[in-house]
């Protein structure tokens, strides 16, 4: 006959603090969010769960199956599960952007002002709150897929590759920069987010590029100066007005002195609208921020990314990746 199983606990569980499965799963979901403090016991399981899927990710990465990019079987173990050619395939934008945001501008746009800048529709109309936004390549060709492994299934090795990227994009701005030192500052993420993640992604990405691309040590990483004040929804499917009230007051600088009078190198991910790279910048400028650049791995791109094509891409639904396909130029307003 069986005898009755034995159920091991933590010391910390009593019989009265019992939980049942879904209440432990919810509040374990509540903790990521930061939204309170786990118990002993919870925190028993939050760990586990953090354990579980750090195992599932390791596992994934030592045993990778197909390509997270083309789909297809990966011939060689490695700690980036993306092939070699879709790798290559990953290149800067091309064709002319516009010097002040990155974006794609067309043939009759491409002629320099008299300053040598070249200037789209949108950045003749309005003055953004940051000098220039610059970018290594789209949003949509291939960097999209290689951004969600790091920043949603959480593999790091891509941070590395996303680094380079980033240093390459910086490193245009060489001679904006002058020689002054520069504070770079990676877009925060609200502290239950980070915890969440374990990490901010655009903290990763800007200590790889600095390890490549430093401008010659002027270029200093300043993290805890600018902070997410509270959560915000995602910005997928909101509209212009509504993505920056969505962001309104979520950013604030916590020591102001450091930044006073200092140019500021912000860095981020992805730039698909703007409303987050100029919502911060503008909270930097107010703190006293003499100027501020802002350099992201990707951008999306109104236009279509084949050079000789310029096909405008339709609109294709409420999705991040083509949120800028709806941009106007209310948006940009300050
Ligand atoms: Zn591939
Ligand atoms: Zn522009």
């Amino acid at each position: 006959m069986a005898g009755p199983f034995i159920v091991s606990e933590t010391p910390e569980r009593k019989t009265s603090q019992r939980k049942r499965p879904e209440q432990i799963a919810t509040d374990v979901v509540r903790a990521q969010r930061g939204g309170f403090e786990p118990s002993g016991f919870e925190q028993h399981w939050f760990d586990r769960l953090k354990a579980s899927r750090a195992a599932s990710s390791l596992f994934s990465v030592l045993f990778p199956s197909n390509c997270c990019i083309c789909g297809e079987p990966l011939l060689n173990i490695s700690r980036l599960p993306v092939c070699r050619q879709c790798l290559g395939k990953l290149h800067p934008v091309e064709g002319t952007v516009c010097s002040i945001c990155g974006e794609r501008v067309l043939s009759s746009y491409a002629l320099s002002d008299a300053d040598g800048l070249v200037r789209c529709p949108v950045c003749r109309r309005i003055e953004r709150p940051f000098e220039r936004a610059v970018a290594y390549g789209s949003y949509e060709d291939g960097l999209r897929e290689l951004v969600h492994l790091l920043k949603c299934s959480g593999v790091r090795p891509a941070a590395r590759v996303l680094g380079r990227m980033l240093a390459e994009a910086i490193a245009t701005l060489e001679q904006d920069f002058a020689n002054d030192p520069v504070l770079v500052i990676p877009v925060p993420l609200y502290k239950g987010k980070r915890r969440q993640r374990g990490f901010n992604q655009a903290e990763l990405i800007a200590r790889s590029a600095l390890k490549i691309y430093s401008a010659g040590g002027r270029l200093q990483l300043a993290t805890g100066i600018l902070e997410r004040t509270r959560p915000t929804e995602s910005q997928i499917g909101l509209t212009a007005h509504q993505r920056r009230e969505n962001l309104r007051g979520a950013f604030a600088v916590v020591r102001a002195s450091e930044v006073t009078g200092k140019a500021v190198l912000l860095v981020d991910d992805v730039y698909t609208t703007g409303t987050t790279a100029s919502e911060c910048a503008r909270v930097l400028g107010r703190a006293g921020a003499s100027k501020v650049w802002v350099a992201t791995v990707a951008r999306t791109l109104k236009l279509a990314s084949k050079a000789e094509g310029f096909k405008v891409s339709g609109f294709q639904g409420f999705n991040e990746e083509n949120e800028a396909v709806t941009e106007n130029l209310e948006t940009l307003q300050p």
